[in-house]
């Protein structure tokens, strides 16, 4: 077994590193130590700050276990400054600065099983407890899986939710309460008047980042390396609409409650646990209680494989000493609790052949080199395609065209070329060349000068139709079910897709045609193509794939063009039509002046709407029927009124005839209110459509007010309240 050592920083670490750090001597030690430092300060930075790593985890930890076996074996080179001694990284004075009752601490890391055991004995140590594995029937574990995400605080008082906040340093987090307050699955009002703190993870489904890493790679936007960092990115963000756009979600797991008497209201984690569940938090309920150290490791082994199934990602699992008495005894060592302990999962990387790397040529005209590889298992599923995103990228990884290389899975869902293994070529690899004409079309490529980009400008080059339809009828957009490529591919085949209007256009008839298509089917394709024919303006925006613009801007855009052509008192189609009209003649100073858009996105969205082509795809739009939901004028910041919904929360159910679900609750939103997914005494409305079922029972169970689609609508005018 690995004999470990509990160091100054509270940081478990092999025996062994602590030889090889003794070995180098004080003075070698100390240069090492000068040579480690800058680097993982910077990796902080990247992290915390910027939310843009540019190390993978793992070699993060590798650098941070050096570091601490070299402060180990020679103590005296620990400084109160040291990486080893703090926790993240202090606030960066974009939000308000939030002062935590008690500091959010960082967990020391394990990567094996015997550094797990390793960290049972030493909890047993710690407790004068015998270190026989049966002799400890007092000394419970409760293991729950390590979700990568970001930390945070929510404060409640009297059973509202008043404050939420970012670890930061530990000390001194971000006041991101607006922010926090999108979340659904977190809850605005306690069943109980009571005054906790919960703490748990934010984070992002790995569905909803590889989406918006889609869209951002198309739009000309660095994209997130994993979810971790996209969902800190997101909640981060000024404006709490673009948090709202990007369905994080939250588990939660650390409750701080004291009762009447000053002491903890639960005596310990399995306790705890069960009150958060109670007081309506989200608990994740994959997670093992009153194990021993065995236990433990059956529960880790059990998720080792399964966690790639789940919907968001975990890095590990967190072990915890179940009883607070304990818990207290064994205390905390400058960064980190000597109760818990985090094992991480190995990074899953295999090593297959680049079979060849093929150009794609996207929506924007971009030319993306794509891997083509031996199919391989990784991170539970079978890869053999992954974007190389551009040739400096490519250049940059040294990658060659029958090269071996290491693939992984970035954030557990998108499959990334890590690098080549050079020691394995044959002299047979060849290097990979943009080709000088598009691969579809054969029209010369253009390369932006001074950037990386190279594209085709052939603006009726099929492979851009096609992948511009996609982006069109896909989710974040006009949000087509039923209309995947498969589909998308027939219908391009048989021409009955044209243009973007055309989907609007096609009949039941039309659609029955299809290969594998019943009346059914067609049926049902039409009725979402029907449903998807009104969408919120930003969607429509979105829809249209203007270079540059992601969802965010899409969201600043229709902001400000409902305040430029208010649409009150106007029919939602002709409002449409004006705007449709009116948007090919906005100058580039003026989209300057959305907030939020700067010079070259604005050059981009005029040149976008200037061109002849966009004003024939907006005519086509209006004259298939498409209509844009103009969005709820914005409550201008300081006005003291925060929409007519501040405060409520509320929940749809059934089929509005006026709004999809998402336009419904974008709606809510946008007037100030939170969506929640079922009914509580905490709901302030129900607004119910057609083919409502339970939740409209419940409602009417507890007494919640039920609204139909008018009452919804003047609730929204700020008419009912
Ligand atoms: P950590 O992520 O290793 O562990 C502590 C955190 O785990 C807690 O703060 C909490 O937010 C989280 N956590 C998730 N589920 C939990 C649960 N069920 N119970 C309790 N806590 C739970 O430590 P850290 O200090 O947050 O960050 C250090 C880690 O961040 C590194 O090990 C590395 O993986 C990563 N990092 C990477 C880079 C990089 O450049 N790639 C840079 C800095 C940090």
């Amino acid at each position: 077994m690995t004999e470990s050592i509990d160091q100054p920083a509270g940081l478990p670490v092999a025996a062994e590193a602590v030889e090889a750090a003794r070995a180098l001597g004080e003075a070698g030690a100390g240069g090492r130590r000068d040579e480690l430092v800058p680097v993982i300060r910077r990796a902080n930075e990247l992290y915390y700050v910027s939310d843009a790593p540019e190390l993978s985890d793992a070699e993060y930890d590798r650098l941070m276990r050096e570091l601490v076996a070299i402060e180990t074996a020679f103590p005296a080179l620990v400084t109160g400054d040291s990486p080893t001694q703090r926790v993240g990284a202090a606030p960066t004075g974009t939000f308000g600065e939030v002062v935590h009752g008690r500091p959010m601490l960082s967990l020391g890391n394990v990567f094996d099983e015997d550094e797990l055991r390793a960290f049972d004995q030493r909890v047993r140590r710690g407790l004068g407890l015998s270190a026989a594995p049966e002799a400890a029937p007092d000394l419970r574990y409760v293991a729950e899986l390590k979700i990568d995400g970001l930390a945070i605080s929510l404060r409640y008082e009297r059973g509202r939710f008043v404050q939420g906040a970012t670890r930061g340093d530990g000390t001194t987090g971000e006041d991101v309460t607006a922010n926090l307050r999108t979340i659904s699955a977190l809850p605005d009002r306690l069943p109980e008047a009571v005054n906790v703190e919960v703490r748990g993870e934010v984070y992002m489904p790995k569905a909803e980042f590889a989406r918006i890493n889609a869209e951002r790679e198309e739009a000309g936007l660095p994209t997130y390396a994993n979810p971790r960092n996209s969902g800190a990115g997101s909640l981060r963000q000024q404006d709490s609409k673009v948090t709202a756009a990007r369905r994080l979600s939250s588990w939660s797991y650390q409750l701080i409650e004291d009762g009447p008497d000053g002491r903890p209201t639960v005596a310990s984690q399995s306790e705890a646990l069960a009150r958060l569940a109670a007081l309506g938090f989200p608990v994740n309920s994959d997670r093992a209680e009153g194990q021993d150290i065995d236990g433990v490791i059956a529960f880790l082994d059990e998720w080792r494989e399964k966690r790639h199934e789940l919907p968001y990602e975990t890095d590990g699992v967190v072990v915890k000493v179940d009883r607070f008495d304990q818990q207290e005894r064994l205390g905390m060592v400058s960064r980190a609790p000597r109760w818990a302990i985090a094992y991480k999962f190995p990074p899953e990387q295999v090593e297959t052949v680049l079979e060849d790397i093929v150009p794609y040529v996207g929506r924007t005209g971009t030319l993306t080199p794509v891997a083509h590889m031996r199919p391989a298992k990784v991170a539970g599923s079978t890869v053999s395609r992954a974007t190389l995103h551009n040739l400096d990228e490519v250049r940059r990884k040294d990658l060659r065209i029958g090269d071996w290389v290491v693939l992984q899975k970035a954030g557990d869902v998108i499959p990334e070329v890590v690098r080549s293994l050079p020691e394995r070529r044959t002299g047979a690899e060849r290097l990979f060349q943009m080709p000088a004409a598009c691969p579809v079309c054969g029209t010369p490529v253009v390369r932006d000068e001074g950037a990386v980009r190279v594209y085709c400008p052939n603006s009726h080059c099929p492979a851009r139709l096609a992948q511009e339809l996609a982006h069109f009828a896909g989710r974040g957009g006009m949000d087509i079910e039923g209309a995947g490529w498969a589909v998308l591919e027939q219908l391009l085949e048989r021409g009955l897709v044209k243009t973007r209007g055309d989907f609007f256009r096609l009949t039941v008839d039309d659609l029955a045609g299809l290969d594998r298509f019943a009346r059914k089917s067609a049926e049902n394709l039409k009725a979402s193509i029907e449903k998807s024919r009104r969408r919120p303006l930003a969607r429509v925006l979105n829809a249209l794939g203007i270079p540059q613009v992601g969802e965010q801007t899409a969201i600043d855009l229709a902001a400000w063009i409902v305040e430029r052509w208010p649409a009150e008192g106007i029919d939602a189609a002709e409002w449409t039509a004006l705007v449709a009209r009116s948007l090919p003649s906005v100058t580039a100073e003026e989209f300057q002046a959305v907030p939020g858009i700067g010079a070259v996105v604005a050059g981009s969205i005029a040149g976008y709407f200037g061109a002849p082509e966009t004003a024939a795809v907006l005519a086509d739009l209006v004259d298939a029927g498409v209509v844009a939901e103009p969005p709820a004028r914005r409550v201008a910041p300081g006005s003291g009124s925060a929409g007519p919904l501040a405060g409520k929360t509320v929940v749809v159910t059934g089929t509005l005839a006026g709004f999809d679900r998402e336009g419904a609750e974008e709606a809510i939103r946008a007037a100030g209110g939170k969506t929640a997914g079922s009914v509580s005494r905490n709901t302030s409305y129900v607004v119910a459509g057609e083919n409502a079922g339970s939740k409209l029972a419940k409602a009417a169970e507890l007494g919640v007010p039920v609204l139909d689609e008018e009452g919804f609508l003047r609730v929204l005018a700020g008419e009912l309240g």
